[in-house]
Formats: structure tokens, sequence, C-alpha cells
């Protein structure tokens, strides 16, 4: 079994904890109509393992990106700072929906560095997410 074997059972106890949406973008997999995927917070070639506490869900976009990525830089400062890990930090502390619901704003070093990561923002999401505040899916209030 490789080490990165995930069984379904713990996918769907990750699915749960993770309320099925993705960690950084909240992008849910019931609007998307795609599994998202279940992502290493640590990823596997920086020593992160395939357990529970290093597991949490990520769109197809958001992981894309993230790739094996730990770290990036915070526009405002120039500083290298930790990407968001969803698991252990609040989504609310570093980042808020714009007005119109579209856009992800930073608020911190690593929000800020995360939204430029991750492209949180990028061409294609924000469309959908007009068109899912439009029906009012989005954004999340929670
Ligand atoms: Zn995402």
């Amino acid at each position: 079994m490789s080490q990165s074997y995930i069984s379904l059972a713990l996918r769907q106890r990750v699915a749960e904890i993770a309320r099925y949406r993705c960690g950084y973008c909240l992008t849910s997999q019931i609007t998307i109509g795609i599994p998202l995927h279940i992502e290493h917070i640590v990823p596997l070639v920086s020593g992160g393992e395939t357990v529970f506490e290093n597991l949490w869900l990520a769109c197809p976009s958001c992981n894309g990106y993230k790739g094996i990525r730990t770290h990036a830089i915070d526009p405002e400062t120039n500083q290298e700072v930790p990407l968001f890990n969803p698991r252990i930090q609040k989504w609310k502390e570093h980042f808020a929906w714009s007005n119109d619901g579209v856009e992800i704003l930073g608020l911190t070093p690593v929000g800020r560095a995360t939204v430029l990561a991750l492209k949180l923002n990028n061409e294609y999401i924000v469309p959908s997410r007009r068109v899912w505040v439009a029906v009012k899916l989005h954004p999340p209030t929670d």
C-alpha cells in the first residue's frame, strides 16, 4: 500500500469535518458538482503524513496551485509566510469576501500570500461566484 493511500473511511471523516468545502476558497462540492480532493496540508515530499491530522479538502484549482508549496510571499511585506492552514487556522481571521461576494480578500500576511499563491480569485472562479451570488448560493456566511 502506498504512503498516499487514503481509505474510504478516512476520506469520509475528512470530508465531514471540512464540511464538503475547499479549505481555501470555501467552494462547496455540491455547488461545483465535482468531488473535492483530499489534500496533504504538509505535502508528502516535505515529510507530511497521510493521517487525519494532515488532511483536508481542497478544490481541484486550489489543490493544483498549492502543489507542494507550504509557504508563499505576502505581496504587502514581501516576506515569506506559511500558507493558510485550514485545519488549525480560522478562515475569517485571514480572509474576507469582497462586498459583492465574488473575491476573497487577504486580511493578514498569511491570507494575502495564500490568495496570491493559490489564485483564489482566478479568471474561472470569479465568474462562477457571480452566478452563485445571483442565485443566493454564495458567499458562505459561516
Ligand atoms: Zn479552493
